[in-house]
């Protein structure tokens, strides 16, 4: 039985909205899964350490047959695909691909913790999330909706769409 899940993709370096166009291309070659949509990219200030680029974010919606962990190790591989390098805590990187919900499941492990934990405290995951999915709720019965409503705004905008062909 296939599974709802939801990625939540960041990048601030080397040209970010290449990297996301990139990181969704490779979600859509990725085994026993279908790509269902993927959400508007949004600009946000960084997490933690400031003296970084600003992000762009964004979030796409799977349905898969892998587990949760075979998940987790195919975004970390796309991750080193697009030479994401682990140094510090919440600095800047090429690309960031975290499991965000993974149908109602919840999971708590030493890799993984689903819903991701801190989503209910983010404007650029929430926000995605509910342009994919405006009726969208965690296990625990919360909406996304309600979620973002109460989350402090941390100057998102909303990316103008990157015609891929130009009009006739
Ligand atoms: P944050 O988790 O606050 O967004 P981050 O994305 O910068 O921070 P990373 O350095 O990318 O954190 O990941 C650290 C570890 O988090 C990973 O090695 C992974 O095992 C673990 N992890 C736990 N839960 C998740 C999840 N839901 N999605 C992705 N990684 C997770
Ligand atoms: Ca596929
Ligand atoms: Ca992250
Ligand atoms: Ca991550």
């Amino acid at each position: 039985m296939s599974v709802t899940a939801y990625i939540g993709l960041g990048s601030n370096l080397a040209a970010p909205l290449n990297q996301l166009a990139g990181a969704i291309a490779a979600l859509a070659a990725l085994p026993q899964t279908t790509l269902m949509a993927q959400s508007p990219f949004y600009r946000s200030r960084p997490v933690g350490p400031q003296d970084q680029p600003d992000f762009v974010n964004g979030a796409a919606m799977l349905t898969t047959d892998l587990s949760p962990l075979a998940l987790l190790d195919h975004l970390q591989r796309i991750e080193r695909a697009h030479g994401r390098q682990r140094t510090e805590h919440w600095g800047p990187r090429t690309l960031d691909l975290d499991l965000l919900l993974y149908g109602q499941q919840v999971v708590q492990n030493d890799r993984l913790t689903v819903p991701h934990a801190e989503l209910p405290q983010r404007d650029f995951v929430l926000q995605p999330l509910l342009d994919l999915t405006p009726e969208l709720q965690l296990p625990d019965g919360r909406t996304v909706a309600s979620l973002r409503s109460r989350c402090p705004d941390n100057g998102l905008q909303r990316l103008k769409p990157v015609a891929k062909d130009p009009p006739l």
